[in-house]
């Protein structure tokens, strides 16, 4: 028995035969050629061809992980049509007489470094869209067919890495699993891999040979490793807890569409937590009722500037459309401490958690904070979209943010610009909030308890350093006291209060939470049925 450690992307048991996986290296040779303009109109007939076929892949990954996963194959073809990659390759065959293969292979190693060298991880991410991309290309000026993994039975698939064409073209049915030897958290294929449900591992040194092609294995999710030939103890005790699983995975499922009900009737909104509109995929099949907190810093991190008013609204309406009805709370910016974009330049501080973060920032910098409420009010007309602003700690800044809000639909009403009404709320993540928080009910619809920052500003225990992990206890009594002061003078003013920081998803704590009255709890999409089932199972009329 041979065990392999890796990183883990999506948990779960797989257990079954290797099945090794080597992508056809492109040989390409350079050439010589006469006529360059026919070279280069061989070329852009081969791109057109690639463009067709990430159509089609496009197409079926839509229909299988849902749009936003689905988006990688518009951006490859996209990514076909840019302007400075076409420019390299005509220039190469243009200028040197050289073949088209020889062209996009050179721009492909080109690129890929140009990428792999950059400081940003997403940038250094796309050196393996391009060759993926490239690839595509040249094997259809090879006149070869690009390899698609094909298994007999099913099989856990190893490789060296997947490229997102690769994994999407993996019938489901016969792969129980992939590791592969490279490839990173945030790759697309490690996104594509958590919405398809598939184990996985990356980063995992396995060889990729007879040594273990064909071989039994068992990949371990949860723990990060891959047992090849497993002894007989080992792939029992898997065996066992693969069939827990199952058992717990069908159950779950017999939850889909039921209500967050308890058995005294008492009803629950159970909304999810996501950090991209690519999460989306996964709320909709866990069942989400509706998104409780959409953390829209990846709209600023994600970048080397602004995201300006029309990105913004391309996202935000793609999540409230696909949400068709349901609400939508998308929190403004919250960037700042651990979260930092250079571009903000923002100045480094003794105290980053206490310092300029969040709504401090929108408030001091109203141009940046009004551009993203231009699009989140634009995008209200498309859905059910409530905002909610975070870090606040006093009344003049919920004054101070209306009086902005108001500005905004007056410019807005102006230019003649639609938009919907929507529902605004505050983050209660600090002490001072919930301390004052029978005067904020009154000035807003709903609260959010950020149990994550609460914890943190509570106990004054910083919640990025892991020395004080032992010290950060979100059970404590003053956070769960917290809690149930904001609840109370939440309901004492007629609005809703839910939590969406993690301890929303601590099954240990959901009764107790119920018992408080809290509304609503928002959580990542895959603790939404455990959840559910739960709060099904409670009796609050049976609870002290
Ligand atoms: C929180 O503080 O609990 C929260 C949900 O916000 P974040 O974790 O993004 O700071
Ligand atoms: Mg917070």
């Amino acid at each position: 028995m041979q065990t392999i450690f890796g990183k883990s992307v999506f948990g779960g048991i797989a257990i079954g035969k290797i099945s090794v996986y080597k992508k056809g290296e492109q040989q390409v040779k350079r050439v010589k050629v006469e006529d360059t303009q026919e070279e280069i109109e061989r070329f852009h007939r081969a791109k057109e061809e690639a463009i067709k076929q990430l159509q089609g892949l496009y197409e079926k990954a839509v229909k299988e992980v849902g749009e936003s996963s689905a988006a990688i194959f518009e951006i490859h073809q996209m990514m076909m049509e840019d302007e400075d990659y076409l420019d390299s390759i005509e220039n190469i065959i243009s200028s040197q007489q050289l073949n088209a293969e020889y062209a996009v292979a050179t721009t492909s190693d080109n690129f890929a470094s140009m990428f792999s060298s950059m400081d940003d991880d997403y940038m250094k991410e796309r050196a393996a869209d391009v060759r993926d991309v490239s690839e595509r290309i040249l094997s259809i000026l090879n006149g070869e067919s690009k390899d698609t993994v094909q298994t007999q039975e099913a099989a856990i698939i190893v490789a060296d890495d997947l490229a997102p064409s690769e994994t999407v073209q993996l019938d489901k049915e016969k792969v129980l699993s992939f590791v592969t030897v490279h490839g990173s958290t945030n790759s697309h294929t490690a996104i594509l891999a958590r919405t398809m449900g598939i184990p996985a591992l990356i980063g995992t040194p396995v060889a990729l040979d007879e040594t273990v092609d064909g071989k039994m294995a068992v990949v371990d999710g949860m723990k990060g490793c891959i047992c090849i030939e497993p002894d007989e103890e080992t792939l029992a005790m898997y065996q066992q807890k693969k069939k827990e699983e199952t058992e717990k995975k069908q159950l779950l499922q017999t939850l889909k569409g039921k209500e967050n009900i308890t058995l005294d009737g008492r009803k629950i909104m159970v909304y999810a937590n996501i950090g991209d509109t690519k999460d989306l995929a996964m709320v909709l099949q866990n069942d989400a009722g509706g998104i409780g907190l959409f953390r829209s810093e990846f709209l600023y991190l994600e970048k080397d500037t602004y995201p300006t008013e029309e990105e913004q609204l391309k996202a935000y309406k793609t999540v409230a459309e696909t949400m068709a009805g349901k609400r939508v709370i998308i929190r403004t910016l919250d960037i700042g401490a651990d979260k930092q974009a250079d571009y903000f330049e923002l100045e480094k501080e003794e105290n980053p958690a206490m310092g300029c973060r969040a709504i401090r920032i929108c408030l001091t910098r109203p141009e940046i904070f009004k551009t993203q409420l231009r699009a989140l009010f634009r995008a209200s007309a498309y859905g059910k979209i409530a905002v909610m602003y975070p870090m606040i700690t006093s009344i003049e800044e919920i004054r101070k943010i209306k009086t902005i809000v108001e500005e905004v639909k007056t410019e807005l009403k102006e230019q003649g610009i639609a938009f919907g009404d929507l529902e605004q709320g505050i983050m209660i993540e600090t002490p001072a909030a919930v301390m004052i928080s029978d005067l904020l009910a009154k000035e807003v619809d709903f609260f959010s308890i950020g149990t994550n920052d609460l914890t943190q500003y509570t106990l004054a225990i910083d919640r990025q350093n892991p020395k004080l992990d032992e010290f950060y206890n979100p059970h404590h009594e003053a956070v769960l006291r917290m809690i149930a002061m904001t609840v109370e003078n939440a309901h004492k003013a007629g609005i809703w209060a839910g939590i969406c920081g993690e301890l929303g998803a601590d099954t240990s704590l959901t009764k107790t939470f119920l018992k408080m009255g809290v509304d609503e709890l928002s959580v990542s999409p895959g603790n939404i049925l455990p959840l559910r089932k739960i709060i099904r199972e409670t009796d609050l009329s049976q609870e002290q």
